[in-house]
């Protein structure tokens, strides 16, 4: 296969279907594909996520994932209105169990309220209890405009919309080389050579790598951190109606592992975040020598690790000791036990790490000659998937 294009995409996520729908609707007559090395789309992190519709009270105030949430929960809504894609605005609340996580739960009403989160309140316990009758907490924020749907649904809506634009989504078309020598790049793939004259990389779990074959270095690591699940067994579902957070430590760009109502039915509660041996390392067991010993070979793991080896070793813990996962759980509902729980799968997220040892906090993406990087987007992704690709496809309006 010998093919040419005028913008190639790399991964075919949530992320970069989202930015080759903006493309097909902004940039009419150019020919756009989307390379996907799986013999389908979406079934990595887009595939295995909570499937929240985030609202965007966790980011600080100006950066991109405070902007992309609020405006890309609105877009998502509407998408799936217009789409008839199932969703559910059923709101959430995120609850304080001690006097320690009072500022914490009044940060978050700061930075939901700075970012415009429509709907916020502190709630009274009583409030509480009506909202979420089993859950414990001495004070909770109430954000109502939080929701969940199925973002592999929507990203295969994405492709449908694509496809039928003129399009091409093509599967089992993994990128291993990428020529930048010439006015075209060339990229190599499973399925032959392909030129186009730009490229995007929305290549997630292996982004880093998409970027170093193109000669490109941002001493960025993608790092691989598992958040496991477990479902709650149907007849003690009625302990969770809807979505029921803990307040986040703010030193890690994960949420604690939460209640979350699935818009496909159940309850699930996770996820946690354990550092995986394997890039798409599903289950507890999975190890990749390449993959652990580039983490291992990169100079921010071990500053990472040096810092927050407690943490870390905490949520080994939990992964491998289900009786302290449902202790976690029980601070919010303390009916929880652990034969309420079942295992119920994984995720993995791909989260960059700097040289310094600092997981980045916000989206990163990075233009480069004749490509762009998008070389952090963990949740809130999904929710802000049509804002991202809008932004991304701004960046190259002028060369193409
Ligand atoms: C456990 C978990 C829970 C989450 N919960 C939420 C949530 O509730 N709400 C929310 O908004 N976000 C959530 N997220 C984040 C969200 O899922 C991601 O931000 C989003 O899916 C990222 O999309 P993506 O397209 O960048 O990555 P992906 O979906 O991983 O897609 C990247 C694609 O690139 C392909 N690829 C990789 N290398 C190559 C190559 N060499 N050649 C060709 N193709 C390649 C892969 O096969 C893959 O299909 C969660 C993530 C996880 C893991």
């Amino acid at each position: 296969m010998d093919l040419k294009f005028d913008l190639v995409i790399i991964g075919g996520g949530i992320v970069g279907l989202a930015t080759a729908l903006e493309a097909m609707r902004t940039l009419r007559g150019r020919r756009v594909a989307v390379l996907e090395k799986e013999s389908t789309i979406a079934c990595h992190q887009t595939g295995h996520n909570s499937g929240v519709i985030h609202s965007g009270i966790y980011y600080k105030p100006g950066s991109m994932k405070a902007k992309n949430c609020v405006a890309g929960a609105a877009a998502m809504v509407e998408f799936c209105r217009e789409h008839g894609i199932p969703f559910d605005i059923c709101g959430k609340v995120v609850v304080a169990t001690g006097q320690s996580e009072l500022p914490g739960l009044q940060e978050l009403m700061r930075r939901g309220t700075a970012n415009g989160v429509p709907g916020l309140a502190m709630i009274s316990v009583e409030r509480l209890r009506e909202l979420e009758p089993h859950c414990a907490g001495i004070a909770a924020l109430h954000v109502p405009g939080t929701g969940v749907t199925d973002y592999a649904a929507v990203a295969r809506k994405y492709a449908e919309i694509i496809e039928t634009a003129g399009g091409q989504i093509l599967t089992g078309c993994e990128v291993h080389g990428i020529n930048r020598a010439s006015q075209q790049i060339v990229i190599e793939t499973a399925r032959g050579s392909i030129e186009s004259d730009f490229a995007i990389n929305c290549a997630g779990l292996h982004s880093d790598r998409i970027m170093r074959l193109a000669g490109d270095t941002q001493g960025l690591k993608i790092v691989p951190f598992r958040g496991e699940y477990y479902g709650i067994v149907p007849g003690r579902r009625k302990i969770v109606r809807n979505l029921i957070y803990p307040v986040a430590d703010p030193r890690f760009p994960f949420l604690g592992v939460h209640f979350t109502r699935r818009i496909s039915g159940g309850i699930e509660a996770g996820p946690n975040a354990v550092l995986a041996l394997k890039r798409e390392g599903y289950r507890k067991t999975d190890f990749n020598l390449k993959d652990a010993l580039e983490t291992a070979a990169f100079p921010g793991f071990w500053r990472m690790a040096a810092r927050y080896w407690w943490n870390g070793a905490g949520e080994y813990y939990r992964s491998l000791n289900k009786g302290a996962f449902t202790r976690a759980l029980q601070k919010l509902v303390p009916e929880i036990q652990v034969s309420d729980l079942h295992p119920a799968g994984s995720g993995v997220r791909a989260q960059a790490l700097d040289a310094r040892g600092k997981l980045l906090d916000d989206f990163c993406i990075v233009p480069s000659r004749r490509m762009i990087h998008v070389c952090n987007v963990p949740s809130p992704a999904a929710t802000a998937s049509l804002i991202i690709g809008k932004q991304i496809i701004e960046h190259c309006r002028g060369v193409l």
